[in-house]
């Protein structure tokens, strides 16, 4: 898709399991010429602490945004956090605690599968807890490598799925979990991919919990879904954001032009 600029509101950088620095991205999209980006890294703000410098050294407009993993009703729905302060003490802590749950439950499964004669490299699958969500896909991933299982669909009927011998649930947060740490560090929250989490069935509810904007545009969105969404979104009172969820290509594929930026993002990126 021809790139003309606007803003990528969302984009992964190295912090989680991008291929690219936030410099590197910069020179990319400068290159594209894009107006700005949104780093919006899986369950981390640790890439974000040097934005500022870049955003002045680089001169170009750089959102601090965040991509949460959560669930509801068992379906798997990612909650975008915007404009936040990334040194907010109650969110860092939370994120903090996100991650040694994580890790904790890991272990725990780990050492039900050595017990069951599954010998898995500990460290090699916590060394990935930047990549998103870790949990049992990366255990799975793991398996499938060392020849346990040819597919994560057999790990998971065999060995971790609800049915299965290892069953350690997990602390399951919630899109309502989510936008409430984002408020309270100032921000503003979007649904992701809405289309693609099938989370269509309680846009209304989150809205009731506070929900702020609508990712719209999205690689992975077909036309008539993304029609749905702008209805709802103008319906509820929801800003519309696009994003390319750039990991290692596409970056730019879905922008939003400078006019449609929420007001406050025009505030932040100073075109207005
Ligand atoms: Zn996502
Ligand atoms: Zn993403």
């Amino acid at each position: 898709m021809l790139v003309v600029g606007g803003f990528d509101m969302h984009v992964h950088s190295v912090a989680s399991d991008g291929k690219y620095t936030i410099r590197e991205i910069v020179d990319q999209a400068k290159a594209m010429g894009l107006d700005g980006v949104a780093i919006t890294d899986h369950d981390t703000v640790q890439g974000l602490a040097d934005i500022v410098t870049i955003s002045r050294e680089m001169q170009f407009p750089i959102f601090p945004g965040i991509e949460i993993s959560t669930v509801w009703e068992g379906k798997s729905v990612h909650i975008l956090g915007y404009l936040f302060d990334a040194h907010n003490q109650v969110l860092l802590d939370w994120l903090e605690k996100r991650q040694t749950e994580r890790i904790a439950r890991v272990r725990n499964i780990l050492a039900q599968l050595r017990e069951k004669g599954v010998i898995l490299a500990e460290q090699e699958i916590l060394n990935q807890q930047n990549t998103g969500s870790l949990g049992r896909v990366h255990i799975g991933l793991a398996m499938i490598k060392a020849g346990y299982a040819y597919t994560l669909d057999q790990v998971f009927r065999k060995w971790l799925g609800e049915d299965g011998p290892i069953n350690i649930p997990s602390h399951k947060v919630t899109p309502k979990d989510a936008m409430a740490i984002i408020h309270q560090a100032g921000g503003v929250c979007a649904v992701a991919h809405p289309g693609l989490s099938g989370c269509d069935p309680w846009l209304e509810l989150f809205c009731s919990w506070g929900l702020d904007g609508i990712e719209a545009y999205h690689p992975e969105h077909k036309k008539k879904q993304r029609k749905r969404y702008i209805q709802f979104a103008a319906d509820h009172g929801l800003f519309l954001t696009a994003g390319s969820d750039f990991h290692r290509e596409g970056l730019g594929c879905c922008a939003l032009v400078a006019e449609a930026l929420p007001e406050q993002f025009r505030i932040f990126a100073g075109t207005v």
